[in-house]
Formats: structure tokens, sequence, C-alpha cells
């Protein structure tokens, strides 16, 4: 969650010290670009002063993700928000903790839609057992097939976080879930660090992961409220569109969440004020009917953000979304383009997945290889023709 006054200073320090835009993460975190080293003081005085950084050494390791729909979804078992900013309070007070590695993600699933993720490094995902919560205890993309006490989730997570830390010194491996899962000994040793907490479970773990992202207006538990989604193109707005939102948000006492498909949820904004809401948003660029051809497209930082780039690969996402502007939208259909093998954008795998290459782009189909060295007119065609052999959304 975000403050409209803290939105409101990344973007006027993007626009000052940065290039004008703000890119939201797949943790929901936000990012900067193109800073001189000369303002990167300034940068840093004017986050502080805005209340980001409580912890300087534990910045890098606050990577705590729930969903965006937290206390207004339907379908959700548990508000988590209470649990994350506990997480979040105990975190940045034990000073071990900041030895996590930078990448190093926790999530608190409380059962809603839109959410359910295997990208992070220890899960608590609610299920309800007999009329009581419990969480799923899970270690990188496996179900540890043990749950944990409501109550002693965090103790657990935490323990299992400096667990980690120890593990990847003694088994000289990474701290990171995913791969802890893959190694017996390693795997074993922590849900032995942690076995106090552990209770057997008698439901497996049933979540479907969510590739696609939300866009539009959503209902909310309390009547007469709705959450708005818009769709942020390739999870990068400008200054003005941000400033434009925490503008809104302020005046109709909305709260802003972050959300890990890369986009911004505007929730508890009351019905009558949709239309105005969304009309002041499309006037600066800002769709809500998905039409604009970037629904499910995601793309890493290419070469204009990263030297392992072998192409600009956003301005190649672009191009793809011009050519599928206009069609309807379509349940589930994701598009993954990539700079290299390591496709750090993905989010829960794609439909189609083009990973650049020396001499054009690889494209893979629902996981299976396709072609190998296509150039950029040959991909965009099988993709868009991928893309119309897909049902229709119907939404209800
Ligand atoms: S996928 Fe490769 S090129 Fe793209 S940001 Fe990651 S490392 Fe860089």
């Amino acid at each position: 969650m975000i403050t409209p006054s803290q939105l409101a200073a990344v973007a006027e320090l993007s626009t000052s010290f940065a290039d004008g835009q703000v890119e939201i993460t797949s943790r929901s975190n936000l990012q900067l670009r193109a800073i001189q080293k000369k303002d990167l003081n300034s940068l840093v005085q004017g986050l502080h002063s805005a209340g980001f950084l409580p912890s300087p050494e534990h910045d890098r390791v606050r990577n705590i993700v729930t969903s965006p729909f937290a206390g207004l979804g339907f379908g959700e078992i548990l508000d988590t928000r209470p649990f994350v900013q506990e997480l979040d309070r105990r975190l940045i007070a034990d000073q071990g903790m900041a030895g996590l590695p930078p990448k190093f993600s926790f999530a608190i699933d409380g059962g809603g839609d839109w959410f359910a993720r295997d990208s992070d490094d220890l899960t608590l995902r609610v299920v309800n057992v007999d009329d009581t919560h419990l969480f799923h205890f899970i270690i990188g993309d496996t179900f540890s097939g043990f749950c944990v006490r409501v109550d002693e989730a965090l103790d657990c997570i935490l323990e299992a976080a400096k667990i980690c830390l120890n593990i990847s010194k003694e088994f000289e491996m990474p701290a990171r879930g995913r791969k802890i899962a893959s190694v017996p000994h390693a795997m074993g040793r922590l849900l032995e660090g942690v076995s106090s907490f552990l209770v057997a479970c008698p439901s497996p773990d049933r979540s479907t992961l969510v590739a696609h992202m939300p866009v539009g207006v959503y209902a909310t538990q309390r009547s007469d409220f709705a959450s708005l989604v818009p769709l942020v193109p390739l999870g990068r707005l400008t200054a003005e569109q941000l400033q434009c939102v925490a503008v809104i948000a302020k005046e109709c006492d909305g709260d802003i969440r972050l959300a890990p498909w890369r986009g911004i949820v505007l929730g508890s904004v009351t019905e009558r004020s949709i239309s105005q809401i969304t009309a002041l948003l499309e006037a600066k660029g800002v769709s809500f009917d998905g039409k604009d051809g970037y629904r499910g497209i995601a793309a890493c930082a290419g070469s204009t953000g990263c030297d392992a780039s072998l192409t600009d690969v956003r301005r190649d996402a672009s191009l793809l979304a011009r050519r599928l502007a206009g069609r309807n939208t379509k349940p589930g259909w994701t598009v993954n383009i990539s700079g290299c093998e390591k496709q750090c954008a993905m989010r829960n795998g794609a439909t189609a997945e083009l990973i650049a290459s020396s001499f054009g782009y690889d494209l893979r189909i629902d996981g299976q290889f396709i072609a190998s060295n296509c150039s950029l007119e040959s991909v965009m065609n099988k993709v868009a023709a991928c893309q119309a052999e897909m049902p229709i959304e119907v939404f209800s």
C-alpha cells in the first residue's frame, strides 16, 4: 500500500532526478531508472522524507508480497494486511535479516482471486480446515505438506528465513526457497528447524497460479464501493499519470495498492465516482477496457535498461501491442518478451514466450518450442494468430 502523498513524491522525484517514469515490479516495488550519480543523494533524501526508508539497511529485503485486493476482494478468507505490517515491523527490527539476499521474498496469500504465485521464497497461504484458519507453509514453489497456526505464522516464517541463511552457508548454496526445496537435505534441515511450528495438514495445496492480470472495475466486500484496476502498459506509468492517480485517491478517499502483475489497484472508491475517475485517467492515457493491446504483455527492461539484453524488447512489446490493439481480451492469454533466457519479467509462466537471440527471437507457445531466430514481423504474426484462436473473455 502506498499513500497518495507518497505516490506524488515518487512521481516528483522521477521528474526531477530520473527519466520521468515509474516502474512497478513483480514484487510490487517501485523502480526509478536513468538516475545520474550526482543526483543520487538528493533522490535518496527525497525518498527518506516521503517515509520510504524506515531502515535503509533492510530496504532491499523488505519484499513482502500480498494480494492488492487484501481486505477488499471477494473470495478472500483472511485479510492479510495486519500480517504484512507486523512481518515488516519484525523484519526491520532484526539486524540479522538485513543479510537476506536482495531478491528474497515473503508472500502472504489470504486466499482471494488474482494472487496465487510460486515465485517467492517463503509463502504462507491461508486455508480453511474445519472452520479453522491455517496457513499452508510453502518453500519456493514446493508445498511443505505442513500447515502453520495463524498465531504462530510470523514466528515460523521469520525463523525459516534465518534457517535459509544458515543453510546457505552450510550447504554453500543460494539462500533461496526454490534452491533449498530442490535439495532434499536442505529442505529437511529447514523443516526440522521450524518443526515446533508445523502441524499436520489434512488439505492439499490446490491453488491455481495466476498468470494474467485483471483490468476494469471490480466489486468489493462493501456494497456501493468498487476497486478500479487500470491497465499499466509494461508495468510503467509516467510521473504525470501517477500524479493524477495520487490526486484522485486523495480526493475520493480511495487507497492505492501496487500490484504484482506490475499494475495498480485503486481500492474502495464509491460507485457513483467511478465514471468520473475513469474519464480523468483515460484522458491521461490510462485505459480501463484492456483494448489498447497491452493486456497480458510483459517485457523485461530490455537493452535500454539491462546490459544483458540482446535487443530493445520494450520497443518490440509496444509494436506487438499496437498490432493487437482493438481486439477483445482473451482469458488467461499472456505474452512474455525477454532480452535473454533469464526471463526476469516472467510471472507464473506465459502463453507465448519470446526470447531474444542473436538473430531475432526464439518462440515458445504453451511451453512448447515453436521456432528460433524469427524476425520480429514473423514472431508477431505467430503470436497474433495464437491469440486469435483463443476464446473471448466474457464479463459477467
Ligand atoms: S531477462 Fe535478461 S535482458 Fe531482460 S532484464 Fe533480465 S537479465 Fe536483463
